[in-house]
């Protein structure tokens, strides 16, 4: 990783770069950072990584999947283990920043974990090759939510969920939330040990501390 991001600043002639590690499903990874991009050419780059946390704890991911045999990145108990091997099982997941949760899910009565339908959140959906995207939007229809925008799925997404029998949905925060969310940004301090403006404290750039103004 540190390698890389040498290679990165190497070729970008630029040492305001850092990694972050995050762990989300393709899907919302990329519509995380479709939103960054967007508030940060809106807000200045300087304040990136805290308008990322803050998109982090927003975006949520629901899914529809038809096995969790190979599903890692999400703890699975040993029952759906063993259901997984059942013809016409189906299961629902819920993540986000704060839960990670998967549930078996019945088809007649589809139920995925959904915030009210207001003005505070946006839908993409994304499907496997076997997807039963039909299933899906019932769910959301039944919980009042309109048809999403269907997007192209990441070749990353089966890795990630498994299998190619799952339908993805991201909740992200519509543009008057995204506003809300940078209302009011961190105030910029250089670090007394790279120079950088950074809007956290250890340095988001160096990680170090500076040390507090002392006064005799
Ligand atoms: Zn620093």
């Amino acid at each position: 990783m540190v390698d890389a991001l040498r290679v990165v600043r190497s070729s970008r002639e630029t040492l305001d770069l850092v990694i972050l590690p995050v762990d989300l499903p393709p899907l919302a990874l990329m519509t995380a950072a479709g939103l960054l991009a967007r508030l940060v050419a809106q807000e200045g780059a300087a304040h990136s990584v805290v308008i990322l946390d803050r998109l982090l704890e927003c975006v949520r991911t629901v899914a529809w999947l038809e096995t969790v045999t190979r599903l890692a990145h999400v703890e699975v108990p040993m029952r759906l283990h063993t259901r997984s091997l059942l013809p016409g099982s189906a299961f629902a997941v819920s993540l986000s920043a704060q839960q990670a949760s998967v549930a078996a899910a019945d088809r007649r009565d589809p139920q995925l974990s959904l915030p009210p339908h207001n003005g505070d959140w946006e839908a993409v959906l994304a499907r496997g090759e076997r997807g039963d995207v039909a299933t899906v939007e019932r769910a959301l229809t039944s919980a009042g939510w309109p048809k999403p925008q269907t997007v192209p799925a990441s070749p990353a997404a089966v890795d990630w969920w498994g299998t190619d029998r799952y339908v993805e949905v991201v909740l992200y925060p519509s543009a008057a939330a995204c506003r809300a969310l940078v209302a009011e940004l961190p105030t910029l301090h250089n670090c007394r040990w790279c120079s950088r403006a950074t809007p956290t404290e250890p340095c988001v750039f160096c990680g170090h501390l500076s040390p507090k103004e002392t006064f005799s």
